[in-house]
């Protein structure tokens, strides 16, 4: 990988030579993801996108869950790693087997090691855990401190960066604690992807640790700098196509939704924004994302509120959704 910084000049973006994709593995990201609808009968629990051939995207669907996460399943030579476990109750196991299978065939292998691990302990991403926890021939990594910190060689929580090889696939591995306590980021040096888990994504970005957020923002910003970054992609889309514009809570079909896709700029205007607000915990929408602190039980009763609201009424035109839901 090519970096080129010049002393004393800060750089939204690395920037490379040549514009002849700078020795980063592409991929591609689809125009937009199934949500969930319109019609709930058509359904599938998971949807699975080729990034490229040795990276997939899994997305649960709204008709399950309105969390409907984004799951990650990334191939090296020696290891298959699948980040999180998604929301609800669903035959995750049995999907991710064809997956990887389908791969098998591809390769012409026989089998691969799969490591299971996530990006943070939050329900809606380790409700599957059960499918894989005690299943032999799978690295099991729960989302605690200590077997983070030995799974990824992280000397120091949360301010070391730790790293694991898949085989010739080095993905750092960078703590991010203030959304979740033991929430890390992934930087993926062969696809330049940084997956932030659900600190940065365009949707609500609950904080529950104020400092520790922004800390670890900054700590993403750090890393980021004068590395390529080819896409920032989260774990979540809560944001709409127009900017400022949120999927209320509780939303299970989105036809509008924004892109997954954010870039490191969007990285740094969440840091100027955290940084002007400095120790003050305060909700502010950006164009692309909103600062969403959930520090009081006020807060919490009033999402659980939207979320049963709007889930409710969606749910009862599940399987034919109107055109323009919100
Ligand atoms: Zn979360
Ligand atoms: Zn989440």
């Amino acid at each position: 990988m090519v970096l080129v910084a010049w002393a004393g000049v800060v750089f939204i973006q690395a920037q490379a030579p040549q514009p002849d994709g700078a020795g980063i593995e592409p991929g591609k990201l689809p125009v937009r993801w199934d949500t969930g609808g319109p019609k709930c009968m058509e359904m599938p629990e998971w949807q699975v996108h080729e990034y490229n051939e040795d990276l997939y995207i899994l997305r649960e669907s709204g008709c399950v869950h309105y969390e409907k996460p984004f799951l990650y399943l990334i191939f090296g030579k020696d290891k298959a790693m699948l980040m999180d476990t998604g929301a609800g109750t669903t035959e995750l196991a049995t999907f991710v087997d064809q997956v990887i299978a389908r791969w098998l065939k591809r390769k012409g292998r026989q089998n691969i090691p799969l490591m299971v691990m996530h990006s943070h302990g939050h329900r809606d991403h380790i409700a599957r855990d059960s499918q894989f926890s005690n299943r032999p021939g799978v690295e099991f990594v729960p989302a605690e401190i200590p077997a983070v910190q030995k799974a990824f060689g992280i000397a120091t929580w949360p301010t070391s960066i730790g790293r694991i090889d898949l085989g010739e696939r080095i993905i750092d591995v960078v703590p991010i604690p203030g959304h979740h306590p033991v929430g890390i980021g992934l930087y993926d040096r062969r696809t330049a992807l940084f997956l932030p888990g659900d600190n940065v994504y365009p949707g609500r970005l609950y904080v529950t640790d104020w400092a520790a957020f922004a800390a670890s923002t900054q700590r993403m910003v750090d890393f980021t700098q004068g590395r390529l970054i080819s896409h920032m992609l989260g774990c979540h889309i809560e944001q709409s196509k127009t900017p400022y514009l949120e999927y209320t809570i509780g939303s299970i079909f989105q036809p509008d939704e924004h892109v997954l896709e954010l870039t490191r700029g969007d990285l740094l205007a969440l840091n100027e924004a955290l940084k002007e607000l400095g120790g003050t915990p305060k909700r502010l929408a950006l164009a692309n994302m909103t600062i969403y602190p959930i520090l009081d039980d006020a807060t919490r009763q009033e999402m659980q509120k939207n979320r049963l609201e709007t889930e409710t009424r969606q749910r009862q035109t599940m399987y034919a959704q109107p055109a323009s839901t919100r």
